[in-house]
């Protein structure tokens, strides 16, 4: 059990950085930005914002946290990821650009982009049972969605047409759409959670 304020960590390489840390201003919580592998030592929890998925991965090897944040996740560290921390969370990508990696540790499929380009971005009021009501005004920007998911994860929410835009998995959640951006905080809290529990 975490007994101190939890101290969330936010993946500072790329994307929505402040607009997750501004979501955790308003809760119980500490945010320290990770940019270092020792910035992971001091987290109970990680964040892996939306932003650009190739980018993330490209700097997270550049700057050498790569190998450490996968050991962080197969340690049990509850991650949370939007968009593109979705995709950077997938075991496998339906459409990576070339020589694209991920740090996976969640047992789905996912494909980017998966309702065209930036102008094909929309928001829904979204049905996500785990949550209850209200629904949550969902904002999909170039989003993915998971196509294929195994067992051990638990679909939290789907759009009308079937497709599955958020998952959890054991300390891992991820969704496809920016709560951050909405002034959603419901995910932020499961999050908290998840971390809580530890
Ligand atoms: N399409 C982006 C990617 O591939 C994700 C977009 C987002 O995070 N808003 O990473």
């Amino acid at each position: 059990m975490v007994t101190h304020r939890p101290r969330v960590g936010i993946l500072a390489l790329q994307g929505d950085v402040r607009e997750h840390a501004r979501v955790f201003a308003q809760m119980d919580a500490d945010v320290h930005l990770v940019r270092r592998p020792e910035d992971l030592a001091v987290v109970d929890g990680l964040v892996i914002p939306g932003g650009e998925s190739s980018v993330i991965d490209k700097l997270a090897r550049a700057f050498g946290m790569r190998e450490s944040i996968r050991a962080a996740i197969a340690g049990g560290l509850p991650v949370y990821g939007t968009c593109a921390g979705m995709i950077l969370l997938a075991d496998r990508l339906e459409n990576p650009i070339a020589g694209q990696q991920t740090f996976g540790g969640l047992d789905v499929t996912v494909r980017r982009n998966a309702f065209g380009g930036q102008v094909d971005s929309f928001e829904v009021a979204l049905e996500v049972p785990v949550l209850g009501a209200p629904p949550v005004h969902a904002a999909f920007i170039r989003a993915p969605v998971v196509e294929e998911h195994g067992r051990g994860v638990e679909p939290l929410a789907a759009l009308d047409d079937g497709r599955i835009v958020a998952v959890r998995q054991g300390p891992i959640l991820a969704t496809a759409f920016h709560p951050e951006v909405s002034g959603e905080t419901r995910f932020h809290a499961l999050f908290l959670d998840a971390l809580r529990a530890r």
